[in-house]
C-alpha cells in the first residue's frame, strides 16, 4: 500500500477527550472515529488490525471444533419474552419498533436467539456436542461509555455458545474454550489470566473473565503471582481429549485464590505475603456455563440414548475484539506510539523514502516495495513528500514493526537501513540483505 493512496488520518495534537493512551494513540494514528457518544468507525488503519485480531480468535475457535454462522444484530422481542429477560434487561437494551408496530431490539448478546436455532433443528443426542459462534456487533447503552473502544456502547463480540446433553459434556466443552481462549490471547501477545468469576443464581464454578493486567483497568485482581506466567497449551493440543483438557484447566484453579467479584479475602490471605498479586485489569473475555437457563423455558431439548427427552446444557463464551485492539495498544507502546505485536500489525513493514522524488531512492524503495509485496507481505511504501522527521514520526505511531529506511547517503552506497519499532536498534545493510530480512 502507497501511503500517497492510503487514508489515515493522523492528528497532530492529542485529543483533549482521550483520558488513557491506547484512546489516545487510536485516535492519533487514525485508527477510529467516534460517530456518536460510544459509537465508532474503524478507519482503514484500525480494521486491518480489527481483521487480524478476528482472524486468530476465528482460527483458534475453529481448532477447538466451534463452527462459525452470523446471526443479525436486529433481534424480536418475542424471543426475550420467552426467556424472561425483555423485562428483566433493564436500560442496557436499545428497543426499537418496526413500522407494524413490532417491538424488536439491537442485540446485546445472543443466547436466546442461538436456543431458537438450536430448538428448531437438533432433536437427538447423536448431534451433540455442538458449539456454534459468531462474530458481530453487539449494543448495550452503557451508563458510562469511555475510554474509546474499550467500552462502547456498539461494540464486536465473538461469542460462541456450547451445547451438550450432560453437565460432563458441557464441562469438555467449557475446558475446549478455556484452552482455545489460553492460545487466543498467547498469539495477540497478551497475557490475559483467567480468573474464577462469579457465577450469580446458577451456582458452581464454572466461570472465567480473562484479564489483562494494566493500571487504567476497570477490574480488580487479587491472585497468586504465579498467575501471571504460565505454559500455553500447544496447536496440537488434542482438543478431543477429556483428560487431557481437564489436566490444563486443573493447574489453573489449582493456583486460584480469588477475584474481585468475588472478594474472597480469605483464600487470598491463605497466599504467603510475598507471594501475593493485587493489581488492575482489563476483562476481555468471559465464558460462562449455565446449565438449562435458557433450554428450559424456551424448550430446547433432545432425546438422549435413553429415548428420553433431555433439556441441553449450554455455555456461553464472549470475547471482546473492539476492546482487545486497545488493550494490546495498553499493553504495547512507548512514548512515540503503538508498538504492534507482528500477528497483528496492520502492515508487517513499512519502507520509508526519506527524499521523494530523488531518482536514487524512489528506485530503491519500488524495488524494495515489489520485492516484499511478491513475497506475501503486507507492505507500507511511505511515499509522500513530507519531511523525514514527519514520515519518522508516523511510522513510530502507527507502530508497523519493522521500518526500512531509505535516504540518499546509504542508498549511494547501495545499502539501507532497518529498524525494529520495539527495540529501537537499527541496522544498516546491502538492499538484498534487507529484502532477504523479511522474505527468508
Ligand atoms: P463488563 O463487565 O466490562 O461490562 P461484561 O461482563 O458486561 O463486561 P460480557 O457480557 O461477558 O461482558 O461480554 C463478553 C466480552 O465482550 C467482554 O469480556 C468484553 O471483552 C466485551 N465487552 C462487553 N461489554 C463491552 C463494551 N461495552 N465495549 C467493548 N467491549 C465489551
Ligand atoms: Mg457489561
Amino acid at each position: 500500500m502507497r501511503l500517497s493512496r492510503f487514508f489515515i488520518p493522523i492528528l497532530k495534537e492529542n485529543p483533549k477527550e482521550a483520558e488513557i493512551v491506547s484512546h489516545r494513540l487510536m485516535l492519533r494514528a487514525g485508527m477510529i472515529r467516534q460517530q456518536s457518544q460510544g459509537i465508532y468507525s474503524w478507519l482503514p488503519l484500525g480494521k486491518k488490525v480489527l481483521d487480524k485480531v478476528n482472524n486468530i480468535i476465528r482460527e483458534e475457535q475453529n481448532r477447538a471444533g466451534a463452527i462459525e454462522l452470523s446471526m443479525p444484530t436486529l433481534q424480536s422481542a418475542e424471543l426475550w419474552q420467552e426467556s424472561g429477560r425483555y423485562d428483566a434487561y433493564g436500560k442496557e437494551m436499545l428497543r426499537i419498533k418496526d413500522r407494524q408496530d413490532r417491538p424488536m431490539l439491537y442485540g446485546p448478546t445472543n443466547e436466546e436467539m442461538i436456543t431458537d436455532i438450536f430448538r428448531s433443528s437438533v432433536k437427538s443426542y447423536k448431534d451433540l456436542p455442538l458449539n456454534l459462534y459468531h462474530i458481530q456487533l453487539k449494543f448495550r447503552d452503557e451508563i458510562r461509555p469511555r475510554f474509546g473502544t474499550m467500552r462502547s456502547r456498539e461494540f464486536m463480540m465473538k461469542d460462541a455458545y456450547s451445547f451438550d446433553l450432560t453437565r460432563e459434556g458441557a464441562e469438555h466443552s467449557y475446558n475446549k474454550m478455556f484452552t482455545a481462549y489460553l492460545r487466543t490471547f498467547d498469539r495477540l501477545g497478551l497475557r490475559a489470566i483467567p480468573m474464577r468469576a462469579d457465577t450469580g443464581p446458577i451456582g458452581g464454578n464454572l466461570s472465567h473473565e480473562f484479564i489483562i493486567l494494566a493500571d487504567t483497568g476497570e477490574s480488580e485482581v487479587f491472585c497468586h503471582k504465579d498467575f501471571v506466567n504460565f505454559d500455553i497449551p500447544a496447536e496440537n493440543t488434542d482438543f478431543d481429549s477429556v483428560d487431557g483438557l481437564k489436566g490444563i484447566f486443573d493447574k489453573w484453579t489449582s493456583l486460584y485464590a480469588a477475584t474481585s467479584e468475588m472478594h474472597d479475602e480469605s483464600a487470598f490471605n491463605a497466599i504467603p505475603e510475598g507471594e501475593r498479586l493485587s493489581a488492575r485489569g482489563i476483562e476481555v473475555g468471559h465464558i460462562f456455563y449455565f446449565g438449562t437457563k435458557y433450554s428450559e423455558p424456551m424448550g430446547a431439548k433432545v432425546q438422549g440414548p435413553d429415548g428420553k427427552e433431555h433439556f441441553v446444557h449450554m455455555g456461553s463464551y464472549g470475547i471482546g475484539p473492539t476492546r482487545l485492539v486497545p488493550a494490546i495498544i495498553e499493553a504495547s507502546h512507548d512514548e512515540n506510539g503503538i508498538i504492534w505485536p507482528e500477528s497483528v500489525a496492520p502492515f508487517d513493514v513499512v519502507v520509508i523514502n526519506m527524499k521523494a522524488g530523488d531518482e536514487a531512492c524512489d528506485g530503491t524503495c519500488e524495488l524494495i516495495y515489489a520485492a516484499l509485496t511478491k513475497a506475501g507481505k503486507d507492505v507500507l511504501y511511505d511515499d509522500t513528500d513530507d519531511r523525514a522527521g514527519t514520515k519518522f514520526a508516523t511510522a513510530d505511531l502507527i507502530g508497523v514493526p519493522y521500518q526500512i529506511i531509505a535516504g540518499p547517503r546509504a542508498v549511494a552506497n547501495g545499502e539501507v537501513e532497518v529498524k525494529d519499532r520495539k527495540t529501537g536498534a537499527r541496522e544498516t545493510m546491502t538492499i538484498e540483505a534487507a529484502i532477504n530480512r523479511f522474505v527468508a
